[in-house]
């Protein structure tokens, strides 16, 4: 299975990736996640990556592009996978198709999660990440003594892009570089959007039901 979750920050999808990508058995590939590694690690792509990052805006088109075509041409990509937070632009979203047909591999589906955006904004100023695995929080569901994660006993931490005047700059440029997409997708008819105000697990059984229903193969 090929999919891609579509949304703004905060809707949902890492939350939402994940589960699937356990309940399929094939990989959550979150290009946020692997620039925060980066970053980390001060690799040469973390290094290129960290400014854009922390000041909300996009990472240039080329290394995006060069990041997930080395990540999807790997081994562990082979049997399907999950993709979230890429394509962000229409120039990835082409980006990807054309490798996709160099593969030989046909995209499933793209699933949009709608939010409104004053929750957008609410959710990312509750997140909490695990420093070590990347876990996400809602700071509702944590009494004020958690401050480690409970998968790994890592650091909880807000992620300096979710305060909120960086968030609110996502946002916009979700609005105005990324949104554009629905459009792209929906021309080729490999859109569906779902409700993302409702709580993870009803989600979850909205995503599971639409995959399972189109018939998708698991692998
Ligand atoms: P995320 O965890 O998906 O919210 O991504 C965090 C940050 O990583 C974004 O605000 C961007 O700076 C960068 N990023 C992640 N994915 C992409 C992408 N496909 N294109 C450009 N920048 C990205």
């Amino acid at each position: 299975m090929r999919i891609i979750l579509f949304g703004p920050p905060g809707v949902g999808k890492g939350t939402q990736a994940k589960l699937l990508a356990e309940e399929f058995a094939i990989p959550h590939i979150s290009t946020g996640d692997l620039l925060r590694a980066a970053v980390k690690n001060k690799t040469p792509l973390g290094m290129k990556a960290q400014e854009y990052m922390s000041q909300g805006n996009l990472v240039p088109d080329e290394i995006m592009i060069g990041l997930i075509e080395e990540v999807l041409s790997s081994k562990k990509a082979s049997k399907g996978f999950i993709l979230d937070g890429f394509p962000r632009t229409v120039a990835q979203a082409k980006a990807l198709d054309a490798l996709f047909e160099r593969m030989g591999i046909a995209l499933d589906r793209v699933i949009s999660l709608r939010v409104e955006h004053d929750e957008v904004i609410r959710r990312l100023a509750a997140r909490r990440m695990c420093r070590q695995c990347g876990r996400i929080y809602n700071l509702h569901q944590l009494d004020d003594e958690t401050t480690k994660c409970q998968d790994c006993g890592g650091e909880l931490y807000q992620r300096e892009d979710d305060k909120p005047e960086t968030s609110r700059h996502r946002l916009e440029v979700y609005l105005k570089e990324t949104k554009p997409l629905k459009d792209f997708y929906r021309r080729s008819g490999r859109f569906t959007q779902i409700d993302g105000m409702k709580d993870i697990p009803v989600v979850h059984k909205t995503l599971l039901d639409l995959l399972l229903k189109n018939g998708l193969p698991k692998e």
